[in-house]
């Protein structure tokens, strides 16, 4: 990077270009001696939705999304589920939350009490408790409105041994986490609704396509029945499928396990609204973000009965079984069966095709 080279939205937009600021300037000089003393299993580098630093799982989410209010949800619902999201994923339960909020002078306080108000219903919803925080206020025009921040930190659980006893009887299983870099061909892909319900919402609503009326957000704390279905057993990964959507999620999982990935796109729950408006704007539904869903990783053996546990929960109604690992000689990347009887690659979104959405 040259000197008077500046930070763009895409530095910021989950794709290509982010994880080059991340792994070229930030990985760099985050990485010491010093990690030596931690007994660190999940580290900052393996890009993952929490890291795991002494049995302790831990992760951050800033939210900016715009407008703060929006169907089905507001920046509070999103910025509590979103973090209670990311340490579900690690197959762990959320002990409990951070809330900083970045203020501009002006802010109406009667917005700010329906936020807050927002955050603590996800907050109960879930089971979370929000422990800590911090307010600060800026200048008038010096940020947009609002942002929040949230951390969270998770805590392994006895099912989470027990789940990875079960794997074990099928297969080889390296390591005590659910990690993007864990699934073997013959693995089975769940994901646990329809997807692009969020982005579409938003955008609609922020455009004003109309698309709005019949479509919401899925903005959803899944920790509840992430842990069910951890119960059940033979889960190797967990993801929700946030910026970049399915598409992002899936070549994650391929790059970092060195597998290939075969879905079906017959298989993949999408809404009618979602589906018109994709069209109209030439936009793909795998690419979308969601806050609601989780694709899961599992044992095939098993994959019935995980599935069946997913959608036992209202939020996990229209899960389905949609595709399966493939040995990369077998298939490189993420490829799609189409409903014209075709394949197509799916490739990871370079930038966000829908901004400020979380
Ligand atoms: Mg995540």
């Amino acid at each position: 990077m040259l000197d008077n080279e500046k930070i763009t939205l895409a530095h910021g937009a989950g794709g290509r270009v982010m994880q080059e600021l991340i792994s070229k300037r930030i990985l760099s000089q985050f990485s010491s001696d010093i990690l030596e003393k931690f007994n660190i299993e999940v580290s900052l580098a393996d890009l993952d939705d929490s890291a795991v630093v002494n049995d302790i799982v831990f992760t951050t989410d800033s939210h900016t999304v715009k407008p703060l209010f929006f169907p089905g949800g507001d920046i509070g619902s999103l910025s509590v589920a979103g973090t209670i999201n990311d340490i579900a994923v690690m197959g762990v339960e959320p002990l409990g939350l951070s809330c900083a909020f970045v203020l501009e002078e002006g802010f109406p306080i009667s917005e700010l009490d329906r936020i807050i108000t927002s955050m603590g219903t996800s907050s109960k919803t879930a089971g979370v408790p929000i422990l800590t925080g911090d307010t600060k206020v800026v200048e008038r025009g010096s940020v947009e409105k609002m942002f929040i921040n949230t951390s969270g930190i998770g805590k392994r659980t006895e099912q989470l041994d027990k789940n990875i006893e079960i794997v074990k009887k099928y297969r080889k299983f390296e390591g005590r986490w659910l990690k993007d870099s864990n699934l073997n061909p013959g693995d089975k892909i769940i994901l646990t609704g329809s997807v692009g319900d969020h982005g579409i919402a938003l955008l609609s609503y922020r455009e004003g396509y109309g698309f709005e009326t019949e479509l919401q957000s899925d903005v959803w704390p899944l920790n509840k029945m992430l842990q069910a279905t951890i119960s059940v057993g033979g889960i190797v990964a967990m993801k929700d499928p946030t910026r970049g959507g399915l598409a992002n999620t899936l070549n994650e999982w391929s790059e970092k396990s060195g597998v290939g990935i075969k879905i079906d796109e017959q298989l993949i729950p999408v809404k009618p609204a979602v589906h018109a408006a994709c069209e109209m704007l030439g936009m793909d539904p795998l690419t979308i973000g969601n806050e609601g869903k989780a694709v899961i990783g599992v044992v095939p053996e098993l994959a019935e009965d995980v599935l069946k546990a997913v959608k036992g929960f209202t939020e996990g109604a229209e899960a389905a079984i949609i595709g399966e690992v493939k040995a990369q000689k077998e298939q490189k990347g993420v490829v799609m069966e189409t409903l014209m009887g075709g394949r197509r690659i799916v490739d990871a979104p370079a930038g966000d095709p829908v901004p400020r959405i979380c």
